[in-house]
């Protein structure tokens, strides 16, 4: 017996509290014990299947309310806490986990879900909170610059403040002027010449000298071999990246040893 697509089934708006013949049905089919496999047929032959707008309106009421089986019916303590401890085992894809997050973007959190953000996150400093900021700042963790969210202690390339050492002594305005005219007055990263050189200030465009970079990050290493004219541009970038710099200007002078 085939189904032809459209066609209605002679079952359709019938249940077995009206229709003797599906009350029969039901009755002779009670106690037959499904195999896993056959159930497992049924439920994917059943999966896919697309409902016209109606009935699906249908279903829908007949779950709703007093329709509902589990109307006026509550779950055990112990039916939630195996729910909830099932729940909270979950492990959700990265996509999910991104899906889920746009979804909850606007939506604002009622106090007590804020409460417990804040519980889990104790802790961990926030560089986005103001008040974590305010904080880390009087505690002198955190440098007042403008521009960067994650200063200081939060800055991923933070070096404990290395960089605010004092220079040694013998890092005097003789010896840098040496350095550079070792290196013939030329930023050794790009090569331009000093005389190239000028920065913005309120009174105009004005000259500036080439900067002398500690390839070791030591400021108080003032040994010819750990030092190198920058221009200013070429010397912020070696804010970051520290080691492989070291290594790069270590190599160079090295080379020109040779
Ligand atoms: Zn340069």
């Amino acid at each position: 017996m085939g189904f032809k697509k459209g066609n209605k089934s002679w079952n359709t708006g019938l249940t077995k509290e009206t229709d003797e013949r599906l009350k029969k049905m039901g009755e002779k089919r009670r106690g037959i014990i499904v195999s896993e496999k056959t159930r497992k047929n049924l439920s994917d032959s059943l999966k896919g299947r697309i409902f016209s707008e109606e009935h699906r309106k249908n279903m829908s009421k007949s779950k709703t309310g007093e329709n509902n089986p589990f109307y006026g019916k509550h779950h055990t303590e112990e039916a939630k806490m195996k729910k909830s401890e099932k729940l909270k085992n979950r492990e959700f894809s990265e996509e999910t986990r991104k899906k889920m997050s746009e979804k909850q973007k606007g939506i604002p959190k009622s106090e007590e879900t804020r409460k417990k953000i804040g519980e889990s996150h104790k802790g961990i400093p926030n560089p986005k909170c103001s008040e974590t900021r305010k904080r880390l700042f009087k505690e002198g963790k955190l440098k007042p610059t403008n521009g960067c969210f994650k200063r200081g202690e939060l800055h991923p390339s933070f070096n404990n403040w290395s960089s605010r050492e004092p220079y040694g002594e013998d890092f005097s305005p003789e010896l840098r002027e040496n350095i550079r005219k070792k290196y013939n007055y030329r930023c050794q990263e790009c090569f331009r010449h000093q005389d190239e050189l000028f920065r913005n200030t309120i009174v105009g465009m004005r000259r500036c000298k080439l900067m002398i970079h500690h390839i070791d990050y030591n400021k108080k290493n003032n040994k010819e071999d750990n030092l190198i004219p920058l221009c200013n541009s070429c010397h912020q970038q070696t804010n970051f990246k520290r080691e492989e710099w070291t290594n790069y200007f270590q190599d160079k002078v090295g080379e020109l040893k040779k």
